[in-house]
């Protein structure tokens, strides 16, 4: 048991199959198809039971049709006139995400995820800053996206420690900026614990000392806002602060879009200006794109309008809350924090977490384990189309696990 935790937490272990020989004939459809099938079939969870993988859920029903309409086109900036229709679904659901986030002028991209958000969003700030040794200062919960991209712009990242509720050290951020700091980093929130950082605050610190604030929304960027028309109290986080400089959000986190639908926000065409497109044509860090995603975005946020996201938020919150109250339901287990958004994290003072982790695998039921600040603990994520049903044979899944647990300790 000790080896598979250990398993799961090396996932950077690169695994291969044994060497394979380019096919040199061809084989029937029918038999190259059950080849999927049964690879396939040893994924361990069903997709309705994986609560560990953030989006792993259908994107909304009208995707494949507009998908259809797509088939076979591309988008990509430096070929647009050959495909001038993809283009600008991407830009139209562009601008609708830019309004969203207060900014109706703001530009930008649909991306292949939310790492090439965050890598391009630093890449801008990088080429704007044109610094020679540049440094860029975040909270260390911030995603591991921005150490890769830091690594591979030539970055030096000031990681900034966070308390024991994952606030960062905000005197520790304001000492880390020096003469060589091009940009700062926040979380809406962070994707572990789904804690907000204090934007607003380092939206004051950016427009004190004019430093480029990139927030990292994939998480928040859709339900956030919808909180707050369902009455809850939603600091802002987006470019309603006047420090904000770009932000990003997963279409394919919360935004009920299909895998890999990522949007780069920036508030204003000025800010982008800085990158050499002369010479790299690109802005972000993908080219050539399938033309089914543009469409998919567009279709999606233009079907389900602020009304259906809000319900289906609504949705979402409540079955979240459901299973938050079920676990603090069962003895021996208890939240690590209130969930903010459709995030649950809990933890046992008396019983093995990896075991109940185990215990859940075993009973078909996906989660993540992770550890925050020594506290080893189960992350949860709420997918959109989770129902109540679902939450109720969760939480029997979980209590049957725990006991199990209990029974052998
Ligand atoms: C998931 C996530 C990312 C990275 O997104 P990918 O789409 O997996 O590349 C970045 N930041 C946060 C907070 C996330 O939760």
């Amino acid at each position: 048991m000790a080896q598979e935790f250990q398993r799961q937490s090396h996932r950077s272990e690169l695994e291969m199959p044994p060497p394979m020989a380019f096919p040199d004939t061809g084989l029937p459809e029918q038999e190259v198809l059950d080849g999927i099938r049964s690879r396939m079939a040893t994924d361990p969870y069903e997709i309705e039971q994986n609560f560990g993988i953030s989006y792993v859920g259908p994107p909304h029903a009208i995707s494949e049709r507009a998908a259809e309409l797509a088939k076979g086109t591309i988008f990509v900036e430096w070929a647009r006139e050959m495909f001038p229709g993809p283009y600008q679904l991407e830009k139209e659901a562009v601008r609708m995400m830019a309004a969203h986030f207060g900014a109706p002028e703001g530009v930008g991209f649909i991306t292949s995820g939310g790492t090439e958000s965050n890598m391009s969003a630093l890449r801008l700030a990088r080429d704007r800053a044109a610094k020679s040794r540049p440094e860029v200062v975040m909270p260390e919960t911030a995603h591991f996206s921005f150490r890769l991209g830091a690594e591979v712009l030539g970055i030096r990242l000031r990681e900034v420690p966070v308390d024991r509720d994952c606030r960062p050290d905000m005197k520790a951020v304001r000492r880390s900026i020096n003469r060589n700091t091009i940009a700062l980093v926040c979380s809406a929130p962070e994707g572990n614990l789904g804690i907000l950082d204090p934007i607003g605050e380092f939206s004051d610190i950016a427009v004190e000392t004019g430093l480029y604030l990139h927030v990292d929304g994939a998480f928040g960027g859709f339900i956030l806002p919808f909180m707050r028309d369902l009455g809850r109290a939603v600091p802002d986080f987006d470019f309603r602060l006047p420090g904000v400089t770009s932000i990003m959000t997963d279409g394919h986190k919360l935004g009920m879009l299909p895998v890999a639908t990522s949007f780069l926000i920036v508030r204003d065409a000025e800010i982008i200006r800085a990158i050499p497109t002369d010479r790299t044509h690109i802005h972000t860090l993908t080219s050539t794109k399938p033309g089914e995603r543009a469409a998919v975005a567009w279709a999606v946020l233009r079907h389900l309008g602020r009304d259906g996201y809000r319900e289906i938020y609504r949705c979402a919150l409540e079955i979240t809350a459901l299973v938050a109250t079920g676990i603090e339901a069962i003895p021996g287990l208890r939240l690590l924090t209130e969930p903010y958004i459709t995030l649950v994290n809990f933890t046992s003072h008396e019983l093995d977490v990896p075991s109940i982790y185990l215990e859940l695998r075993q009973r078909g039921w996906g989660t993540t384990l992770g550890v925050f600040q020594g506290t080893p603990h189960i992350r949860l994520s709420i997918h959109p189309n989770r129902d109540e049903p679902h939450a109720r044979q969760f939480l029997a899944a979980l209590e049957e696990s725990v006991a199990a647990v209990r029974a052998r300790d």
